[in-house]
Formats: structure tokens, sequence, C-alpha cells
């Protein structure tokens, strides 16, 4: 058969070549280096038997029409964040585009079921601050009102930097026809974490999502002169949150995939004469089960309280963001599991911290699975962001055998 794994890593390198400089990938969506490489992306379908579109939010289609309607669609982006690395969304789409050129020779220009390829508009938000914005407007979750007034660095809104890529946001619902006939959406991504590294394994299946909490918790004590104020009459607003960002480390400790990260914490009046008045910390849970994370959310909360008493203080919660977590297909896991052991023999179930774009379309109700790939020393948003070529290659032969598990699938469920 005609699958060339070594292809797609060529691809990539010619990519980097393209649109990185000495700090990294420079794809930042709606910029003038992110359409340079989607001219280049479309260079390499010329002769290809499929037809090429953008849709009304700038997603980047490719269509391979088989004999029948139902679609198998796989996705990635090309956008990456400023000084990014030369894997994170791109060898999504270029495994994509590889699996698709092998169902186009081995079925002579038409496959048995429609097969589709898609460059999400956007996935980073890395300008204006909103991750997945194409899945979402193509899984009708988008909120326009609210994001068109978003404004980069510069002062240029979202609205005008779409205009002037040919996106008008007024438009954006017309995104949504592109789900008919969607009958399955696979995505092969990095890991961008340790744990495949860790276990030595080069392929991991992907449970799902995680959901998120994300909190900012606000302790109020009173501020006090540093030597005049007895250690036993303090109201030290930092004593309480320090004892919570330590707390966060039992409470998701108990589970064996949740997260809790205190990112921030700003102390008041903040100097070195005194007693810390009030201090203002952010909490981020994240776990694949609701119910556990519904139950760190609890515990948090009710560690804040004990913490406050003890430090006789008070403290207020406010949400800043949160997301359900989305598990995947479960009949797609399987075939994701099956298709990685043929490659790479063992497998390892995992979930992903990381929100992607297969979050979107898995809501959106299309089956939806993805494959993980090892990521060297499990960095990524980064220059040095990297993945074993061998590795690489592998991931491309599993997300072909993925692909035709699943078009066997579609058509055996109708
Ligand atoms: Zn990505």
């Amino acid at each position: 058969m005609s699958l060339i794994p070594q292809r797609t890593v060529a691809e990539l390198k010619e990519l980097r070549e393209l649109t990185a400089d000495e700090n990294g990938a420079q794809r930042v969506a709606w910029t003038d280096v992110w359409q340079k490489a989607r001219k280049w992306f479309a260079t390499k379908l010329v002769g290809l038997p499929i037809e090429h579109h953008y849709d009304a939010a700038g997603n980047n289609w490719v269509t391979l029409r088989g004999a029948s309607e139902k679609t198998l669609l796989i996705g990635g982006h090309l956008d990456s964040v400023p000084n990014g690395g030369w894997l994170d969304g791109s060898l999504n789409v270029l495994a994509g585009l590889e699996v698709l050129r092998r169902f186009a020779t081995e079925f002579k220009g038409k496959p048995p079921v429609t097969i589709r390829l898609v460059d999400w508009a956007d996935e980073e938000g890395a300008r204006f601050g909103r991750s997945l914005l194409g899945s979402s407007a193509f899984a009708g979750t988008h909120s326009i009102a609210a994001d068109r007034v978003r404004t980069d660095k510069d002062g240029i809104t979202m609205e005008d930097a779409l205009r002037r890529c040919g996106v008008h946001m007024d438009h954006f619902p017309e995104a949504e026809k592109e789900r008919a006939n969607a009958a399955a959406y696979i995505e092969l991504h990095i890991e961008q974490g340790p744990v495949l590294e860790k276990l030595g394994l080069p392929l991991g299946v992907v449970l799902g999502t995680k959901g998120v909490e994300r909190h900012a918790i606000t302790f109020h004590g009173q501020e006090a002169h540093s030597g005049a104020t007895p250690m036993k009459q303090r109201r030290d607003a930092l004593a309480a949150a320090a004892k919570l960002a330590l707390e966060i480390r039992n409470i998701a400790g108990k589970h064996s995939d949740a997260v809790c990260t205190m990112g921030s914490l700003k102390t008041f009046p903040g100097i070195v004469t005194a007693v810390v008045g009030r201090s203002e910390a952010t909490l981020d849970q994240r776990d694949l089960d609701a119910k556990v994370l519904e139950q760190m959310y609890r515990e948090a909360q009710e560690a804040s309280e004990r913490f406050s008493n003890e430090e006789n203080c008070t403290v207020e919660w406010a949400r800043i963001w949160s997301i359900e977590p989305i598990p995947f297909h479960p009949h797609m896991i399987e075939l994701c599991e099956q298709a990685v052991r043929e490659i790479s023999e063992n497998s390892h179930r995992l979930p992903s911290g990381p929100l992607h774009d297969a979050a979107e379309v898995s809501r959106a109700g299309i089956p939806t699975v993805m494959m993980f790939v090892q990521s060297l020393r499990g960095i990524s948003h980064n220059k040095i962001e990297d993945t074993r070529e061998e590795h690489l290659e592998m991931s491309v032969a599993a997300l072909d055998r993925l692909a035709t598990k699943t078009v066997d699938w579609i058509l055996k469920a109708n």
C-alpha cells in the first residue's frame, strides 16, 4: 500500500523551515505566517482527487468523496502559539493528509465512505485568548457577541483581524453545515506531557479531555505592622492561602489522573513590613470524571474555610471559568486501542489535560477519539518541543489503521 510516514516527517520539516524563526514556530492564527502555512498546505493537494474550501469560520476543508456520503473526519490545526513547536497541531494535519492520500490511491479516488481532512482555524487562541474558535463554530457552541470585541495586544479587534483574512464573524453559524454526514472524528496529537515517555511507550489512547474548574480565591485578614503585631494576634491572609496551596496536593493526590494548581498568588499590601491583609489566589482543577472534579472543588472550598478560620480570616470564591469533562466514544476508544497495538504492541489509555478541537467535535455529538504520540521531556508550546522521528512515523501508521477501522465501523453501522 502507499502510506509513506517518512513523507509526513519530511513535510513537517518543510513547514518548520517555512514558518519558524530562531525562537520557534510563528504560525499564530490570523497572521501572515499562518496564511503562508495554509498556502503551502494547499500546494500539497495539487493532483489529488479532492475538493478544497474554507468554511465560514475559516476552517480549511479537504474532501475526498467516497461511495457513501457518510463521512470520516480527520482533524488538526496548522496554527501555533508564538515561539511554538514544530509538531503541535501540524503533525495531526500532515499525518491526516498522508492517510487521505493512501485512501485516494488504494480506492482509485473513491473510498467506501467520504474522507474529510480539516485544518481548524485558531485552535490555540494565542492572539485573542479564545481557543478552539473554528471547531466551536463547527460545533455550534461559539458565542460571537462575546468574541468579536476581543482585542489583541495592539488593540486590533478579533472581528477586524478575521475580516482581513476573509472571514466575517456574522457568518460563523454557516460553519455548522460542515457537520452534515459526519459519522466519526479522529485526531492524532503529540501528548504535550511526560506520561508516555515515562512509560516508555510511543503511542497512547486518549479517553477524553478533562473537565476544568477555575476559580479566584480571596482571603481577607488584617493588614498590620510586622514589628508591632504579636504572632498570636495576626490575621495573616497569606498563611491561609499558603496552607491551601499545600492542601490541594492532597486533594488531587487521592485520584490517579487529577491535577490541582495554584498558579498565581498576590499579596496586599505586598511590602516587607506588613502582615498580609489580603491574598488573591487562583485555583485550576482538572479531571476526566465529573464526580471527582465536583469532589475536589468541594474539598478545596472546605479546606479554604478551615484554613481561613485557623488564621482568623474570611474567604470568598469566584468562578473564573469551567468546562465539563468530555469523554470520547467508548467504541472508538476500542478501535484506537487496536490500532495502537498493531503498530506498537503496548498501549496506554490516558486522559488529556489540555483541551483539543476533538472536545468540541465530541460535544456536537459526533463519535470521537484521539491518539497521542510521545512528547520528549513532555515539553510543548516551546521551540524545544520534539518527538523521535521513529515515533512520528509510527503515529502516522497507527492513525492510518485507526482510519481504516473507523471506516469499517461506519459501514457496518449503516
Ligand atoms: Zn494542538
